[in-house]
């Protein structure tokens, strides 16, 4: 989608800090950590939130949950301590870019509730 940042990383058109890649899905470092591991994992298809969707990304986002991210937890060392999967939606939920996207934070002691 133009004028999408995040689609702009997926296309390689915006540089990031990429920590994996398949197919359909990237995961970058965010530009501004709130943990000592924060990373961003993305279709690389553009959805623009969890409120989108639907049975159409059934195998992407099962491919996203089941397999990625246990699979970056692992790698970036935080599957045994504990982590935070974190997708704010919307306005309420205080999503910033307009495309779909998980936080995974670790590597401190998560507050609850959040902010
Ligand atoms: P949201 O607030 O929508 O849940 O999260 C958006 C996240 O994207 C924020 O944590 C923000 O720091 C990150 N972000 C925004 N623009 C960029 C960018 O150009 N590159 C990277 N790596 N992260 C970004
Ligand atoms: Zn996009």
């Amino acid at each position: 989608m133009a004028d999408c940042i995040f689609c702009k990383i997926a296309n390689k058109e915006i540089p990031s800090t990429v920590v994996y890649e398949d197919e359909q899905v990237i995961a970058f470092k965010d530009l501004e950590p709130q943990a000592p591991v924060h990373v961003l994992v993305i279709p690389k298809t553009h959805v623009q939130s969890v409120a989108e969707l639907g049975a159409e990304q059934k195998e992407l986002m099962g491919h996203l949950f089941c397999e990625v991210l246990p699979k970056l937890a692992k790698d970036l060392g935080v599957d045994e301590k504990g982590f935070r999967v974190v997708a704010n939606t919307g306005a309420d939920g205080g999503q910033t870019v307009g495309h779909l996207h998980f936080h995974l934070l670790g590597g401190r002691s998560m507050q609850w509730p959040p902010g």
